[in-house]
């Protein structure tokens, strides 16, 4: 299935669902946006990863068909109270060590004999989710708790998430659940995307609105943060934290100016960041200014600012104009 919540990770959901189409599922967490798929077209299995959080979603939930995440007692309750309506899938979470959603995997015998037996359920599948995939961790620990007390014959397994399918090959189990790889990013920190064949999907572009010549000494943008050393030559590029960039970016983090790469100067600001042109002389108002995406890993951008990928991708702002080519 495809992770598509967080409006697709920022690109775009109905954007991406139509360049998903063929996939068997969609997986997000909300609600409304899982109805816009329905009515857009889109008629295969639609997850709901932490399910629903009152009654009153049940009817629109069984509406549409949707598969709905039972991860807590609540729920449970909740779905007892149901009389009548379509019979829904369910995804019965399990927590083997995220300890974040899930039922105990200690629990697993009652849990499951009690859902199967709710007349508004239809089929159940068994899940867990990693906390450790793309670190020193790993998953044989949660596998060890999925497969000693969770696992049983006749019910499918939905275990992975991009970390653990590039890694772990062996736990993909029945309905694997990619997100960021989807989008061409590495959730590895030992594997760059490009290493392992992923090609992003997003690219933020934009370019330069002025140029600013510095004598040794001079500084620029707020707080002065950065200080001229010698003369030269700054670029002012048209993207701030406003468009998504992140404002925790230090000085120095990578933007590629006319295909070359170039350190960030000071700090970044609403509309704007600057740039060192030193290595760019001929670049000039107007020349184009990638922030990240095709030529400079977003991996790169988010290490430079204290975060990952997933953060800048879902942070993307409103206002920035998106194109799309194949
Ligand atoms: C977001 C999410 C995923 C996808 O994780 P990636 O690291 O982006 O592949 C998988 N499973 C669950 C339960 C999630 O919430």
């Amino acid at each position: 299935m495809a992770v598509v919540k967080a409006n697709a990770y920022g690109h775009g959901l109905l954007r991406v669902a139509r360049a998903l189409a063929d996939t068997d599922a969609f997986a997000l967490l909300e609600l409304d946006d899982a109805v816009r798929l329905r009515d857009a077209g889109y008629r295969q299995r639609i997850l709901l990863l932490e399910g629903f959080f009152s009654a009153a979603e049940l009817p629109e939930i069984m509406h549409h068909g949707f598969t709905t995440m039972v991860h807590a007692r609540e729920q449970v309750q909740l779905l007892k109270t149901q009389r009548g309506g379509k019979k829904i899938d369910v995804f019965l979470k399990f927590n083997t060590g995220m300890n974040r959603l899930g039922f105990p995997a200690g629990d697993a015998a009652n849990v499951i004999e009690e859902v199967k037996a709710l007349p508004c359920v239809d089929k159940i599948v068994l899940a867990t989710h990693f906390s450790d995939a793309e670190g020193v961790s790993g998953i044989d620990w949660q596998m060890r708790e999925f497969d000693d007390h969770v696992a049983r014959p006749g019910f499918g397994r939905s275990l992975a998430n991009s970390a653990a399918m590039l890694r772990f090959p062996e736990a993909r189990g029945d309905w694997v659940r990619p997100g960021i790889m989807l989008y061409g990013a590495s959730p590895l920190e030992e594997a760059t995307a490009l290493k392992l064949g992923l090609r992003p999907v997003m690219t933020l572009k934009s370019e330069i609105i002025a140029i600013q010549q510095l004598k040794a000494g001079d500084t620029v943008g707020y707080g002065s943060l950065f200080s001229a050393d010698r003369d030269m030559r700054i670029g002012i590029v048209a993207c701030g934290y406003a468009d998504g960039y992140p404002r925790h970016a230090y000085n120095g983090a990578p933007v590629l100016i006319e295909g070359i790469r170039v350190p960030m100067a000071g700090r970044v600001s609403m509309d704007m960041l600057c740039v060192d042109l030193t290595n760019v002389p001929h670049a000039s108002v107007g020349s184009p200014a990638l922030l990240w995406g095709d030529g400079l890993p977003i991996e790169e951008v988010a290490a430079a600012a204290g975060t990952v990928s997933y953060e800048l991708m879902c942070a993307l702002a409103r206002r920035v104009p998106v194109s799309e080519t194949d």
